[in-house]
């Protein structure tokens, strides 16, 4: 079993971000409150089992203070079994960590922290208003390591507009420095809720260029490879096997808990989906209720779920699983289309398991949707 806490805070709004944040942190303590509220009400959606993975996400979670981050861990033990040696990871921002913050992390027993560097180029991070400095950034990992926390992921962004690939260069040489066992790096994207958004519509700036994201991919993964970190998702890389046990979890179809605005839940059955929006979860949780959208999985749901997440994957796609999720359905609707794929060297099948090729990985997205079925 797998938890997912989502603390909906940040200091400033970075320009590309389209997760479910306020900059209004008066209601930060009511809301773990609230939070811890809907842990106990939610004890029973998952089956029966020990809690693996313990995730904090947001938003911001390394805003919780000590009493916020205690009341919430201490209510999850009181209601779930968590396993001895359960992977707890916080996010974090470099302006957040320091020797204080990183030893109250780990007396409350997180043992994993995801931080979200993104660049370690000063002007790229004022760029995309990032709230941290080129030096914390730098200088995060290690004060993190002497704290005693040594599972360690960092967030980097490529494809951010520059005019050659010196800037992404200088940041894997600088990621690689910091001896971090997993690095997550993904494209930068422009969302329409956004500010680049916005200024994309009003043409202050340009659409970021497929062919020039695609060369910085392909950058990426043969520098971080040929580091020693293995591709384990199309965005995930990990050395000696430190893969993010969480993350692996929703992509090998898991059932997990989302607790907290906008989480999201899957119990194999039915998915479930927080509001969006702080005040009306606070007020619903004060009323004993928990505001979640409920949709009931088709086969089709799960089939595409399986997919969309598992075909970005090492472990790939069993194709018996597909035939089963899907009644059928999937090799009746698209075996000729695989087999071109399969023609095309987008996707292979070794021993009844789809698994994308190098080329396939450029755009994952696509080849999965036009396998969606019905
Ligand atoms: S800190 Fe993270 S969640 Fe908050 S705005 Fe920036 S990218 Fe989004």
């Amino acid at each position: 079993m797998h938890l997912y806490i989502h603390i909906p805070f940040c200091k400033q709004a970075c320009h590309y971000c389209d997760f479910h944040f306020s900059t209004n942190t008066t209601q930060k303590r009511a809301m773990a409150e609230a939070i811890a509220r809907e842990i106990v009400l939610r004890k029973s959606y998952l089956p029966d089992g020990d809690m693996e993975t313990i995730y904090f996400g947001g938003g911001t979670p390394s805003m919780l203070d000590e009493a916020e981050l205690h009341l919430l861990l201490d209510t999850v033990h009181r209601h779930f079994r968590v396993a001895p040696g359960a992977e707890i990871t916080l996010e974090a921002n470099p302006d957040d960590l320091n020797a204080a913050s990183l030893s109250m992390f780990a007396r409350a027993g997180i043992n994993r922290l995801s931080i979200g560097i993104q660049s370690f180029h000063e002007p790229h991070l004022r760029f995309m208003n990032r709230a941290h400095t080129a030096l914390e950034a730098k200088q995060c990992v290690k004060i993190a390591q002497n704290a005693g926390i040594d599972n360690i992921s960092i967030d980097l962004i490529y494809a951010i507009p520059s005019e050659n690939h010196d800037i992404l260069h200088a940041d894997l040489a600088q990621a690689f420095a910091l001896n971090v066992p997993h690095i997550s790096a993904y494209c930068l994207t422009i969302e329409p809720q956004t500010a680049f958004g916005s200024w994309l519509k009003k043409k202050k700036i340009k659409p970021i260029e497929e062919e020039y994201a695609a060369q910085q991919f392909e950058m990426l993964v043969g520098s971080l490879c040929g580091e020693g970190y293995e591709q384990y998702e199309i965005s995930n890389f990990a050395r000696n096997g430190r893969y993010s046990r969480h993350n692996s979890s929703y992509w090998k179809q898991h059932p997990y808990l989302g607790v907290g605005p906008s989480a999201h839940s899957y119990n194999g059955t039915t998915r479930e989906f927080n509001v969006s929006h702080n005040a009306k979860y606070l007020d619903a949780l004060q009323k004993g209720i928990i505001p979640a959208t409920v949709e009931t999985l088709t086969g089709a749901d799960n089939t595409n779920e399986y997919l969309l997440t598992g075909l970005r994957t090492i472990w790939g796609v069993d194709l018996q699983k597909l035939h089963e999720l899907s009644n059928g359905a999937f090799a009746a609707q698209h075996r000729r289309q695989l087999d071109g794929m399969i023609r095309k060297g987008w996707v292979r099948e070794d021993s009844g398991t789809l698994r994308l090729t190098e080329a396939g990985k450029l755009f994952a997205d696509r080849i999965s949707s036009d396998l969606f079925i019905d």
